[in-house]
């Protein structure tokens, strides 16, 4: 039995849709504004590996993820950019869609925009209007937090310092500034996105978009909502005060916050210059499934330490796991029917795969723990090795060792070999040690080994360039 941990109550709590087979889940997406970085992206790689999971627990999955396409961030980049609004968030939309897709996050089965789901918003306030949680003050809508005494539920939030009718504008804030937030924001500046509503000429607040879109696709309750835990306070209570304060229902019943993710210990920041997004590390010469993997191998309730000795580790831990497969897979079959070949005394290698199979089980119901879950596949790959050491598998043992591979790359999506990925982690192992051979026979001023490495890689179709950031290198066409 699946066991998630629900910021709401606190609590590690057994999973059980609430109607039916089919769990119904929203994810809060990216502002697209930017390419989104690394820490965006555990998040989105741990709803991935939530909803892969619950599938592979034989469930149905509904799962939407927003795309927010207007708000203050968006504003501002748009001033500078000189673009239209559906160019400038069209841009980096696509951006994101590739990103998810190199990272292998299954598509979500609706991806819908804020701007696109205007009237939406505009019924949802019209419902709060008439529930009296809402007020108007200089053209914009608020919501009176006054107006719902469970505000503050989720976050802790005490609220005490709260005064009545205190206003904020902005999309984002902090728990000191908790306040009535806008709903409706008044058109402030010409030329400003702005949409046409009974309140006047405007556009939404932040937090009214999913609120909105998720009832919408997945209805006025459903089953597990996500997002970082920097969306706790105040975008999830806000989105709560807005949904229950509508509808008088619970809005979501698990709520499922995905911890931060710090560079070399230190929170990001474009400004420590530690600040990476996907495209950063692949021009580094990383792979996308090696950073998924890293990104997906520590609980997503535990910080992860994003460092580059880590993110080595992994594409080598990786690399272990995908040469196991091949080797399974190349593996010379012993005659048909013959009894499985035992990796210890007594021990088949059907046993090994079934105590893999509850270990990864048991590490994944336990709230996705996938670092116990994954101890439980190495365990394996090391059984079977031994296995194979001592001569080859039996075609029932070969065929059951794949499958079972396969059913635990359904949930980690790391194995498959990708369309249009011909760049491989062996070889991607190899040319990177070759790099730092030709980096230390240009420290020794071995100039002829240095030319030598780079022909050897030019040979394999390798093309290297020196840039003053270090050597990149890239597949010829
Ligand atoms: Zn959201």
């Amino acid at each position: 039995m699946l066991r998630l941990k629900n910021t709401l109550t606190r609590k590690l709590e057994e999973f059980k849709p609430l109607e039916g087979n089919t769990v119904r889940i929203y994810a809060c997406g990216p502002t697209v504004y930017g390419n989104i970085h690394i820490g965006n992206f555990r998040t989105f790689v741990a709803v991935d590996v939530l909803q892969r999971y619950l599938k592979y627990r034989g469930y149905d999955v509904s799962y939407a993820m927003n795309i927010t396409d207007v708000d203050d961030k968006i504003i501002r980049g748009l001033k500078e950019s000189g673009k239209s609004l559906d160019e400038y968030t069209g841009f980096y939309t696509g951006q994101f869609m590739e990103d998810l897709e190199r990272l292998n996050v299954e598509m979500p089965d609706v991806l819908p925009r804020a701007t696109a789901h205007i009237p939406e918003m505009l019924a949802l306030m019209e419902r709060l209007d008439q529930h009296g949680r809402t007020y108007k003050s200089d053209g914009s809508l608020y919501y009176r937090i006054e107006s719902f005494p469970e505000y503050g539920r989720l976050s802790g939030s005490k609220l005490e310092g709260n005064q009545s009718g205190a206003r904020v504008d902005v999309d984002e804030y902090d728990k000191a500034d908790a306040r009535d937030f806008v709903l409706w924001k008044a058109t402030k500046e010409e030329g400003e996105p702005s949409w046409g509503s009974p309140y006047g000429a405007g556009r939404p607040g932040w937090h009214l978009e999913c609120s909105a879109m998720s009832m919408k696709y997945l209805g006025e309750s459903f089953d597990i909502h996500c997002g970082g835990i920097d969306l706790i306070f105040p975008h999830h209570e806000n989105e709560i005060a807005q949904s229950e304060g509508a509808t008088g229902k619970r809005f979501v019943k698990t709520w499922f916050h995905v911890e931060f993710l710090l560079v070399e210990g230190e929170k990001m920041s474009k400004r420590k210059g530690n600040f990476y997004t996907l495209r950063d590390l692949v021009e580094k010469g990383y792979s996308p499934q090696a950073i998924r993997f890293l990104l997906l191998s520590v609980p997503y309730r535990t910080q992860l330490n994003f460092t580059f000795d880590e993110l080595r580790a992994r594409q080598s831990s990786l690399e272990r796991l995908q040469n196991f497969k091949r080797r399974v897979e190349g593996a010379r079959s012993e005659e048909s029917g013959a009894r499985g070949r035992e990796v210890s005394e007594a021990r088949s290698v059907q046993d090994a795969i079934n105590s893999a199979k509850s270990a990864f089980e048991a590490g994944m119901d336990d709230d996705l723990n996938t670092s116990a879950a994954l101890a439980g596949v190495f365990d394996l790959v090391r059984d079977i090795n031994i296995a194979m050491d001592s001569g080859g598998l039996s075609e029932n043992d070969k065929v059951a060792t794949l499958e079972f591979l396969d059913s635990v790359d359904s949930v980690l999506g790391v194995l498959g070999n990708r369309p249009g990925e011909n760049i491989t982690a062996e070889l991607e192992a190899r040319v990177e040690e070759l790099i730092k051979q030709r980096h230390a026979a240009r420290r020794d001023r071995d100039f002829a080994r240095a030319d030598q490495i780079r022909d050897e890689l030019a040979q394999q179709g390798v093309v290297l360039e020196d840039t003053a950031q270090g050597t990149r290198w890239k597949l010829k066409r």
